[in-house]
């Protein structure tokens, strides 16, 4: 581990999508560095079982059901997490989910579902943690979106347009609430052979691996330990003069024509 054990004790995560790939990284790296973990999400076949491994780490572990296309869901879950484990210091924005369709094909319903879960999600996920960081005298808020849009991404235009969405949301709500001392950053991680990610990017038989490290400067795909790293970075005591910002970790694949 690259951070002190007890570099978020005390300290209180909600993350989304955190029973799995990058989300579960996050909630693994921040429990080793001290911090209880709230892991929200809509499956407890995705929950449960993190939970467990998680709560190996020493701290409290919370896995709490939660749709984030649901503002009543939402707050339901993060009212829950206050009530049992006290606070949140730290949001996750974490959940997502894409498929690759053809735009003059995506159904209305695919459209919404994507740009619901990743940036209707994203709003009402910070919307209900607000009133408790403020009152807390602080938070950070840290949102997971994707270096794709930068240059466009054939039959995303769902996740593409989502995520655009979630870089401007994130500067605008880093002004507003940084009179409550409340910061606000994106995490745009390049590619990482998650569960979800190789399923998105299974196309034309290719495996990920191959499909991707071709693109990618530095050489390999990167790892959901390298994502987790900067949101802890992020939710810890480095962070927190730093709000309104777009961290790359892609290892140079923005810089490339990807697709
Ligand atoms: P993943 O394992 O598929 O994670 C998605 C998570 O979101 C799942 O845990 C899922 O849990 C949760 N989720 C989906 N819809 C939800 C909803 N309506 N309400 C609550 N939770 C919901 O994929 P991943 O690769 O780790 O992706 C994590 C994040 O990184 C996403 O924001 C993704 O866009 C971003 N990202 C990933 C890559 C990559 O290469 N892996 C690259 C760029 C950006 P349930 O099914 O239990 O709800």
């Amino acid at each position: 581990m690259i951070f002190q054990p007890d570099l978020l004790k005390g300290q209180v995560a909600f993350i989304t999508g955190g029973g799995t790939g990058l989300g579960f990284a996050m909630a693994t790296a921040m429990a080793r560095c001290g911090a209880d973990v709230a892991i929200a999400s809509r499956k407890p076949k995705n929950l449960d079982p993190a939970a467990e491994l998680l709560g190996r780490h020493g701290t409290r572990v919370l896995a709490v059901p939660a749709n984030v296309r649901e503002p009543d869901s939402v707050r339901a879950a993060v009212d829950r997490t206050v009530n049992e484990l006290g606070r949140i210091d730290i949001l996750v924005n974490n959940a997502a989910g894409n498929f690759y369709a053809p735009s003059g094909e995506l159904s209305a319903n695919g459209w919404r579902a994507v740009v619901e879960t990743d940036l209707y999600g994203t709003f009402f996920c910070s919307q209900a943690v607000h009133p408790v960081m403020a009152k807390q005298g602080g938070g950070r808020i840290i949102s997971i979106s994707m270096t794709l849009h930068y240059q466009g991404w054939p039959q995303m235009a769902h996740a593409t347009a989502a995520k655009a969405g979630v870089d401007a949301l994130t500067k605008t709500l880093a002004l507003e609430w940084s009179k409550d001392k409340i910061t606000v950053n994106v995490i745009a991680p390049g590619p990482i052979p998650t569960e979800g990610a190789s399923k998105a990017f299974a196309v034309g038989g290719v495996a990920i691996e191959e499909a991707l490290s071709r693109h990618i400067p530095l050489g390999t795909l990167g790892t959901p330990e390298d994502i987790a790293n900067m949101a802890v970075y992020l939710a810890g005591p480095g962070g927190s003069w730093i709000t309104g910002a777009i961290f790359v970790v892609d290892g140079g694949s923005s810089l490339a024509k990807a697709f």
